[in-house]
């Protein structure tokens, strides 16, 4: 059973309306189990509305609309399936009752055009619609044909209003389709985290499994991280659970110290739990990233129980004074050098009287770069709880973004902390 997502409405096709209803339907389908290739936008437009269920019903047995289900004229969506599969409407009188009553409780009296929402195709089955005025339904057009080669095709429409839509979605169709025994298998996912390891590496790494069918592994790529997704089509969690964990724990000791975590675990949560488990705490120094390693650090709810503050030190005269950074080392060697990178990781730490310390500074551009230090080079100092103080250096690249530089700057910053934690 394959479905087509339809979309009706002449303000998706102007661009003035976002297709969120295409993104959630692609969810719901897709978690569900049930496979879709094809979404399609149509105006409110009723020969286009048929081309579409023309085109449609060749490549799919379940076409989803979304739109065209309202009061006005230019809402087509129920007139086109009707005589588009040459089905008569019906004026369904507990429909107007209802709609009448939700004006009525809002001491209103109901527009005559509203009445036109209360015509359904005759056999099709009411999706009703708690919040608002449109129904939608269900239509089989062909099921009581014995033997037709279409007897399973399924109609859903669904009003455009995103709120409206989900509930009716959530509330109805789920259900309907699991009794025709559809998306009862449903998608599991688990989105595995990795980094300091490129999207092709890890690839190259883990590529006898992108062949595997079920459970499935899928590559994607953000700025400083990569993610495997593997998915498994099951009944249930436990199953989906028992056909993924082989593959997910091979992954895992293919990867070693780049898997961060799963789904939740996020780099900052990962870093948190870390260091709750040691009993430790954190401190930072941030120059180039104003503040943005403690604000990840802190968008984890508790992280008060490990991150104790920090200082953005920006200027050379915070560096020096807040961090007693040594004048002559940033004479001497540059503010974007390995050793002011220490000396503040080393600086927060004494001061805030933390574990560790954490001190980055670089060049994250777009001006300031020269030959011998171009913009993206970055220093990250942390300063163990030993005394030990190292520095790592980072080449981000001269065409990166600032916004970027700095982002991946946060992000290697508490990967290198992640990485000493786990160390023991
Ligand atoms: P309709 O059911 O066509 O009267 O749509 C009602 C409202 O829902 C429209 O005015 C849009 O603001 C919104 N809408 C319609 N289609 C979509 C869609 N595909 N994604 C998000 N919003 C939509
Ligand atoms: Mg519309």
């Amino acid at each position: 059973m394959t479905a087509e997502i339809i979309c009706v409405g002449t303000e998706l096709l102007l661009g003035n309306t976002l297709n969120t209803n295409a993104q959630y339907l692609a969810q719901q389908l897709a978690s569900l189990g049930i496979p879709h290739y094809f979404q399609t936008v149509v105006g409110d437009n009723l020969q286009r509305i048929h081309q579409v269920i023309d085109i449609a019903l060749k490549r799919a047995e379940i076409l989803i609309f979304t739109g065209g289900l309202g009061p006005t004229p230019d809402d087509l969506t129920t007139e086109a399936v009707a005589s588009f599969f040459q089905i008569p409407l019906e004026e369904k009188r507990e429909i107007i009752e209802e709609i009448a009553g939700k004006f009525a409780a809002r001491g209103q009296i109901m527009p005559e055009n509203n009445r036109k929402q209360a015509l359904i195709p005759a056999g099709a089955r009411v999706i009703p619609n708690p919040t608002g005025t449109a129904p939608g339904f269900i239509l089989q057009p062909y099921k009581d044909i014995v033997n037709h080669p279409q007897q399973k095709l399924t109609i859903v429409t669904l009003p455009g209003v995103p709120s409206e839509m989900k509930r009716m979605w959530e509330e109805t169709v789920i259900a309907f389709l699991e009794s025709q025994g559809w998306g009862k298998e449903k998608i599991y996912s688990e989105m595995m985290r990795f980094r300091g390891i490129g999207e092709s590496a890890l690839a190259t790494k883990v590529n006898h499994l992108f062949s595997l069918t079920n459970p499935t592994v899928a590559p994607y790529a953000s700025p400083g991280e990569v993610k495997l997704r593997v998915s498994a089509k099951a009944t249930s969690v436990e199953e989906a659970r028992k056909i993924m964990n082989p593959i997910v724990e091979e992954i895992k000791a293919i990867a070693g110290e780049d898997y961060v975590g799963s789904d939740d675990d996020t780099l900052e949560r990962v870093v948190g739990k870390l260091l709750q488990q040691r009993g430790e705490t954190v401190s930072v120094a941030e120059s180039c990233t104003g503040g943005g390693i403690g604000h990840m650090i802190t968008s984890v709810p508790g992280s008060s129980a490990y991150f104790c503050g920090g200082i953005i030190a920006y200027s050379n005269e915070v560096k020096i004074r807040q961090l007693g950074v040594e004048v002559t080392a940033i004479e001497k060697f540059g503010a974007v050098s390995e050793t002011v990178a220490k000396q503040m990781a080393w600086g927060v730490k004494e001061r805030l009287g933390t574990s560790w310390g954490i001190g980055v500074t670089g060049i994250a551009g777009p001006g300031g770069g020269s030959e011998n230090k171009p913009v993206g080079l970055v220093y990250v100092g942390i300063a163990q709880p030993d005394g030990d103080v190292v520095a790592y250096e980072f080449r981000f690249g001269e065409n990166r973004s600032r916004d970027v530089i700095r982002q991946l700057t946060c992000g290697e910053a508490l990967d290198k902390l992640r990485r000493h934690l786990l160390k023991g």
